[in-house]
């Protein structure tokens, strides 16, 4: 993503997308219909897209076998969330997630969006959000639009 200037809040330089799997991406275990293009239109946009996941199941590696630029990756708490962000680069991300194990990344990175949709989100990872919306697909929307970036975050 091009540098975006916000006014009264700062430039936004985003190149890494880490999303949290479930109840971000998926609904009961199932993919949200749709996000699996969006990964794919937000990789074309120049976006670094790593997903983040306990992996209880063990099945992460298996659930992204076609996309080249997506890249599952294991963590177990929200720490190791957080480590992950700042290995990339921190000021260069966003991430994307719902609950109390995304509080410690939301806190590191850049910037921040919760979404609540039909799992729900946490109090604390809403508080520490710097956008929360109502379903995946409108985080994609923003990012994908630097206008309503602009538009939501100026100050
Ligand atoms: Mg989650």
């Amino acid at each position: 993503m091009k540098m975006i200037a916000i006014p009264g809040y700062g430039s936004l330089e985003l190149e890494n997308l880490v999303l949290d799997l479930n109840g971000t991406l998926t609904e009961s275990g199932d993919f949200i219909p749709g996000v699996l293009d969006d990964l794919k239109k937000l990789k074309a946009h120049g976006f670094k897209i790593y997903i983040l996941s306990g992996d209880t199941r063990g099945t992460l590696k298996q659930a992204f076998p076609k996309f080249s630029g997506v890249e599952p990756i294991v963590t177990k708490t929200a720490l190791d969330k957080r480590a992950f962000v700042e290995s990339i680069g921190a000021e260069r991300t966003v991430c994307v997630g719902n609950g109390n194990i995304d509080v410690e990344m939301f806190k590191a990175a850049r910037l921040s969006i919760c979404t609540v949709q039909a799992e729900g989100a946490t109090t604390q990872a809403i508080l520490e959000a710097d956008i929360v919306v109502i379903h995946i697909k409108h985080a994609f929307e923003i990012l994908l639009d630097p206008k309503k970036l602009i538009a939501t975050l100026r100050c």
